[in-house]
């Protein structure tokens, strides 16, 4: 991670506990509060409680692993669907982490504090002895324990062990069922990548409309009501159970927030008066709500772009390509065929601000990997139709910054480029070009489907956009996810599709599979 990184959460190092408290304080939200040595790990020591029911109701999670440590996360809520039900004061809770499912043997536990003032969440970083293998985790407070996540370390930075790592993207709760995660569960990937649109913003929905399940509320634009949000989200067990067994490692892209917004730039300007508060709210509900390895957001912003590796194998930049981008285009349209206006093709234009793409192109190269990722939000392969731009929201819409970002990493001689994306609620394999070379590929592109939100293109045109060149392959009818298994020598991307998200139990099989090998930056399917 080289996102700076205060220790204001819970850190432990073998046996000595530290704890630094995100809590409530007369400063507000940057306080260390408390720091607590201890010679032995705390075992069996759950904190009274006199909370009249379960306060685990959202399950558990890990992330962010790297090979000393990994985040561990849970939030405790008596009724999420209504601000968590819970007494507005610090509570301490018992954490435990064993190879076991009977916790008979503690490897590491702690204490830690949640605190009302980040909706009692919880985010402990955890550095069990690295030999330790899979871990079983779990949450205590009194006679209540939380439902048991598994996690692990990243490997050692010389491992060639391969990985496999399932990328997923966009879960509308009214849109469809979280099947796709049944059947993640069961592929038992060692790493989820969440590229965006967790939760989304809008009101209730209709059953005649064609939603499966309903919203909480109205659409959401404070800080209880984006809570509440998760709080609905997070009651689902396929998501859950998704949670609990692996770790994850979380980005966001515009509905954790609004459809389409752009930095401080909300959907209908009309509303920009107080956006910048809502989306702080919103970045903070986010935080709470995520296993991540950083601290909460200071007013509106928060830095979530970083690193990530996974032995010697990936190098992965985990983007943010909403918080510092500038506003869409050509009145942000979509599908039009006649030439984009002159703003799409201002040189100055970015997508990630000029401090996320001053890191990117240092972090891309010099670094030993075998792969390198882009984890990233919105479509990057150029889909441009002569000067038309068929939508302003993804990079086509800031082909500028694109150009410099794949010129930069072109020319460094960075090899074996993969870019992850979601957005877009459809299956596709693109290559990547550059305007000054648009037939030569110098990397790929896999987009995967949504998890459960409906498609933003319609299945017809799933024809036009296989015919476009950057296009390899797509398919726009189904929901799903993609299990990438990475050695050495391959990338192999097996695209996993949901027969019907819109009843529970579908069926769930292979679309497609596809494979780079180390080395060239063509794909093919196999
Ligand atoms: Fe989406
Ligand atoms: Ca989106």
């Amino acid at each position: 991670m080289t996102t700076p990184i205060s220790r204001r959460m819970f850190l432990t190092l073998g046996a000595t506990v530290v704890i630094a408290a995100c809590a409530s304080s007369e400063e507000g939200k940057s306080s260390l509060t408390t720091e607590v040595a201890t010679t032995a790990p705390a075992t069996g020591l759950a904190p009274p409680s006199d909370l009249p029911s379960n306060p685990f109701t959202l399950g558990v999670a890990s992330g962010d692993p790297d090979t000393e440590s990994v985040v561990l996360w849970t939030r405790l809520a008596i009724d999420a669907l209504n601000g968590g039900a819970m007494p507005d004061e610090d509570i301490d809770v018992l954490w435990e982490m064993s190879a076991t499912d009977s916790f008979d043997d503690i490897v590491l536990s702690g204490i830690a504090t949640a605190s009302p003032q980040y909706g009692h969440s919880i985010h402990v970083i955890a550095s069990p002895p690295k030999a330790a293998g899979l871990l079983r985790y779990r949450f205590r407070l009194g006679d209540f324990i939380s439902p048991i996540g598994t996690t692990r370390l990243s490997p050692s930075s010389d491992s060639m062990e391969p990985v496999k790592i399932a990328s997923a993207s966009c879960q509308n709760w009214t849109a469809g069922f979280y099947t796709a995660y049944h059947d993640m569960a069961e592929l038992a990937p060692d790493l989820v990548l969440f590229l965006g649109d967790y939760i989304y913003e809008g009101g209730t929905g209709s059953l005649d409309s064609g939603a499966v399940r309903l919203h909480n509320s109205e659409e959401i634009k404070d800080l209880v009501a984006y809570r509440n949000r998760y709080g609905l989200y997070k009651s689902d067990p396929l998501l859950q159970a998704a949670h609990h067994m692996c770790p994850w490692v979380v980005t966001w892209d515009d509905h954790e927030v609004e459809n389409n917004y752009a930095n401080l730039t909300p959907e209908d300007p009309a509303e920009a008066d107080g956006y910048a508060a809502r989306r702080g709210d919103a970045y903070q509900a986010w935080w709470e709500h995520m296993p991540v390895r950083f601290d909460p957001p200071v007013d509106e912003n928060l830095t979530i772009y970083r690193q990530f590796s996974w032995g010697s194998l990936v190098n992965m930049l985990v983007l943010d390509t909403r918080q510092y981008r500038d506003d869409q285009a050509c009145n942000d349209a979509v599908l039009q065929t006649t030439p984009a206006c002159d703003d799409a093709l201002l040189p100055e234009r970015t997508l990630l601000g000029a401090e996320q793409e001053a890191w990117l192109t240092a972090n891309i190269r010099g670094v030993d990997k075998v792969w390198n990722v882009l984890a990233n939000q919105t479509v990057m392969t150029d889909i441009r139709l002569g000067a038309a731009v068929l939508n302003f929201d993804q990079w086509d819409g800031y082909a500028p910054n694109r150009d410099r970002v794949l010129t930069d990493i072109t020319e460094q001689g960075v090899k074996n480029l993969i870019v992850l994306t979601g957005d877009i609620h459809l299956s596709g394999v693109g290559q990547l070009t550059t305007t000054a070379n648009p037939t030569t590929a110098v990397g790929i592109e896999f987009v995967t489907t949504s998890i459960s939100s409906g498609g933003n293109v319609p299945p017809e045109t799933q024809g036009l956009l296989q015919a476009l060149p950057n296009i390899l392959d797509a398919e726009a009818s189904h929901r799903g996810y993609i299990l990438h298994t990475i050695t050495p020598e391959t990338w192999t991307a097996q695209y996993r599709i949901v027969d019907d998200a819109r009843i529970k139990n579908s069926v769930v099989s292979d679309w497609k599979t596809f494979t780079v090998t180390a080395g060239t930056a063509a794909v093919a399917e196999i």
